[in-house]
């Protein structure tokens, strides 16, 4: 190889490398969307796992304020809060609880659960949906008053 070649290849791999893209991606995929902001999402910061919603920072308070959501249990934001596995079972948490106010899965209904008033999850969830329907509303109503 001549010198002038030479040089030409350590040219090529220098661009070569600088044109190379940053390998860092920008979105992180724990983040979770507010399912109460409407237009512009913020990011979540709580998420819910009575109300199996998630929170950005302003729309959380209520559930620091509020007696209606003193009980529910609030933990970090996640996009997988509908697929929650029972820690006992290592089950899907395909039911609910309504005398705990916890998802269960089927062999908790089965053992510590029996008794309890106990519906399918997806039941629940749209009985859930229809709430926070209502508790849109009422926020819609609050912000407009100020
Ligand atoms: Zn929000
Ligand atoms: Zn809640
Ligand atoms: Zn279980
Ligand atoms: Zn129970």
């Amino acid at each position: 190889m001549s010198k002038k070649n030479r040089l030409m290849v350590e040219k090529l791999k220098k661009t070569r490398l600088q044109a190379a893209p940053p390998d860092h991606s920008s979105a992180d995929p724990e983040d979770v969307e507010c399912d109460f902001c409407t237009g512009r999402k913020h990011k979540a910061v709580q998420s819910c796992l009575v109300c199996l919603a998630s929170y950005c920072e302003a729309h959380l308070q209520p559930h620091y304020q509020s007696q209606a959501f003193q009980k529910h249990k609030l933990v970090k934001a996640s996009r997988r809060l509908q697929e929650q596995i029972c820690s006992q079972h290592d089950k899907l948490l395909e039911a609910y609880c309504r005398t705990d106010q916890q998802s269960i899965c089927m062999l908790c209904m089965l053992d510590n659960h029996r008794g309890h008033d106990t519906v399918s999850l997806a039941a629940e969830k749209s009985e859930k949906q229809k709430k926070l329907e209502w508790t849109r509303r009422e926020y819609q109503i609050k912000i407009r008053r100020g």
